[in-house]
């Protein structure tokens, strides 16, 4: 094979040291390493085929996903029914833009607006966008709607969150690895402890348009807020007129062992964000549900995305939603994730402090004195079993919930002798 050329023909730079033909894991390590930005530090496996829980690396070798793609593969890898469906599409339409309407998005939003048991439903792509939207609508309700004087709006958000990585997201991130010369960053955000409703209350004002929250925080280190808390919340968004944000990207659509996590408390929010499982791992869907009260204030020209709503992901997230109709992963999700939690604590396990889990979402974090918990995710990944860490000593656990108990119990063998 032919080093890439430049696009004038002289050669890159950069030929020198790429492997001409690479094919070991140690190539494609290498050609990574050196042509893409440095913004990950993979674990060194090079993936090359998936099929449900089971990855293939270039070698051969196979992995268990305990991952999932931070729940984006929550149907498995390569799932035949959505696979079918897009293919199907893919070859009829999958993309005339918003200029025009489509057989495929105006179903695909009412059958999310109902799934969400909401009105209204803005498409978009990534998870990013999705919050960048529901931002834009809290701020825009709260000037047209609430009468929040103009530039004055403030939105809520909690330390530990994660919702993306725009400019703007990241204003609202308590992280200063996200943040750290990304400056100037976007003003009207303001900060509160995740979990203390008393600390909620008192940072509201009369400028409060909207209180942005993840029910679990999943980047966070699958933080678990205490009973009641999202009631409370609610209560507080309620009693104020505040837009309640629940930002289901990673706990929504049956990860945690309901459809949305918010339902373990019984709480309706007035805008859902969705994205990652819903293109089920086929494409990048997102989109923001919500009331018509709010969603209203989208005028034409006032929001938009050239890939957002089109035909081939929306043909694809309506499967998702008829999977979730037909199928009830959530409970599957439920009664798999208490069997993993239940293999994790039957016996203790010296090098574990804690192990947090609601569903197929669970945290495991590794006592202080054993090290980062990335050194652990580096064992297990040799035994076969990938996942990674998230916050220094946090393991999250999310497989796809098309895992089997004899694979949680293959996985659970390995994480004992790492863990023991
Ligand atoms: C992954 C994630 C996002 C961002 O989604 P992207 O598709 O990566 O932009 C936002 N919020 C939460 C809770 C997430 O887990």
């Amino acid at each position: 094979m032919r080093h890439p050329k430049n696009i004038d023909g002289t050669a890159n730079a950069s030929d020198e040291k790429a492997p001409t033909s690479p094919s070991t894991s140690a190539d494609h390590i290498r050609i990574t390493e050196q042509f893409s930005a440095h913004n990950y530090s993979p674990l060194g496996v090079v993936i090359s085929k998936g099929q449900g829980v089971w990855l293939t690396d270039v070698e051969g070798k196979r992995y268990l996903d305990m991952l999932s793609a931070y729940s984006a593969v929550t149907w498995g890898h390569c799932p035949a029914r959505f696979i079918k469906v897009a293919t199907e599409q893919m070859s009829r339409l999958t993309l005339c833009s918003r200029g025009f309407y489509s057989d495929q998005t105006g179903l695909f939003c009412k059958e999310l607006a109902e799934l969400c048991k909401m009105e209204v439903v803005l498409p978009m792509n990534t998870g990013a966008e999705a919050v960048e939207t529901a931002l834009k609508a809290a701020r825009k309700w709260a000037y047209e709607v609430k009468g929040v004087p103009d530039n004055k709006a403030e939105i809520i958000v909690f330390s530990g969150n994660f919702h993306g990585r725009t400019t703007t997201i990241i204003s609202a991130s308590s992280s200063s690895a996200s943040k750290n010369h990304f400056g100037p960053l976007t003003p009207g955000f303001i900060m509160v402890p995740y979990g203390d409703s008393a600390a909620l209350a008192a940072a509201v004002t009369p400028h409060t348009a909207g209180i942005l929250i993840e029910p679990i925080q999943g980047e966070g280190g699958v933080i678990i807020p205490p009973e009641g808390y999202l009631r409370a919340v609610r209560k507080i968004c309620t009693d104020n007129r505040v837009l309640f944000l629940a930002d289901e990207i990673q706990t929504g659509l049956c990860r945690t062992g309901k459809v949305f996590a918010c339902e373990h408390e019984g709480v309706q929010p007035d805008l859902y964000i969705l994205g990652k499982a819903l293109g089920a791992s086929l494409l990048p869907i997102s989109a923001v549900i919500g009331s018509k009260e709010v969603m209203q204030v989208f005028t034409p020209g006032t929001h938009g995305s050239t890939f957002g709503g089109n035909p081939l992901a929306c043909a694809v997230a309506r499967e998702v939603i008829k999977y979730i109709r037909e199928e009830s992963p959530e409970n599957r999700a439920k009664e798999l994730g208490a069997y993993l939690v239940e293999g994790l604590t039957a016996k203790p396990l010296s090098k574990v402090a804690e192990i947090r889990g609601r569903g197929l979402f669970v945290g495991l974090d590794v006592r202080k004195e054993f090290g980062k918990a990335k050194h652990f995710c580096h064992e297990l990944k040799d035994l076969g079993v990938l996942c990674k860490d998230t916050r220094d000593s946090t393991i999250r656990f999310a497989p796809p919930v098309v895992i089997e108990k004899s694979e949680i119990d293959w996985a659970l063998e390995r994480i004992r002798k790492v863990l023991e």
